[in-house]
């Protein structure tokens, strides 16, 4: 099978080659290929059809075997089982990814706190088995989960919850202004309230 994949991949780009190049002397190769409805013309034609088929479908089960795979792990797939309730809007989740916008460390970082395999107390505890306290040091009454550090902490909820909460909402009126056209600093988190009732 993998002999015959070769040849169709070999004959596919010599009739592309032939096709392509401006040379004299495989402009009389493609002439005569051409007024002879040459037979490897055709066999390639229907091969380029073929391999393209076959590529398509590697390329689906390598995603598809992707999928399945981060799905499988203990805790790598936390993120996916949330995503799939209906709820969630999937394109929307995934755009900070697809835009690359941020550096690679960082996203990895991002990455492993969603899908909770970042080593928390709870994680060194349940998952690695160590013997360490599953709690948060802060608060001392709930599991340190990456949920619990991220939104649910009753400590963290009078500050740092507060902070982040009034940085996003400076981030969305500086986005709200720019595209108003009012007048803005360049940076958004230099941005500062003021009234725009008018
Ligand atoms: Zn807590």
């Amino acid at each position: 099978m993998q002999l015959e994949a070769a040849h169709a991949v070999e004959i596919t780009k010599l009739v592309e080659y032939v096709d392509r190049k401006e040379d004299p002397l495989i402009q009389v190769v493609r002439t005569h290929q051409h007024n002879t409805d040459s037979a490897v013309l055709q066999t390639a034609r229907c091969l380029k059809t073929e391999v393209q088929r076959e590529t398509r479908k590697m390329k689906d089960s390598i995603v598809e075997k992707t999928k399945e795979r981060w799905h499988g792990k203990r805790m790598h797939g936390q993120l996916p089982h949330s995503l799939d309730e209906k709820l969630v809007d999937n394109e929307q989740s995934y755009h900070w990814l697809k835009s690359g916008e941020i550096k690679r460390e960082t996203e990895s970082t991002i990455v492993a706190a969603q899908d909770q395999a970042i080593s928390t107390n709870y994680f060194k505890n349940k998952i690695l088995k160590e013997e360490i306290e599953s709690k948060y040091q802060l608060c001392k009454q709930h599991e340190e989960t990456i949920d619990h550090l991220t939104s649910r902490c009753p400590i963290l909820a009078k500050n740092e919850y507060l902070m982040r909460h009034d940085k996003v909402s400076t981030h969305v009126l500086h986005s709200i202004c720019k595209a108003l056209g009012i007048e803005i600093t360049d940076k958004w988190y230099t941005h500062r309230q003021r009234s725009y009732s008018k």
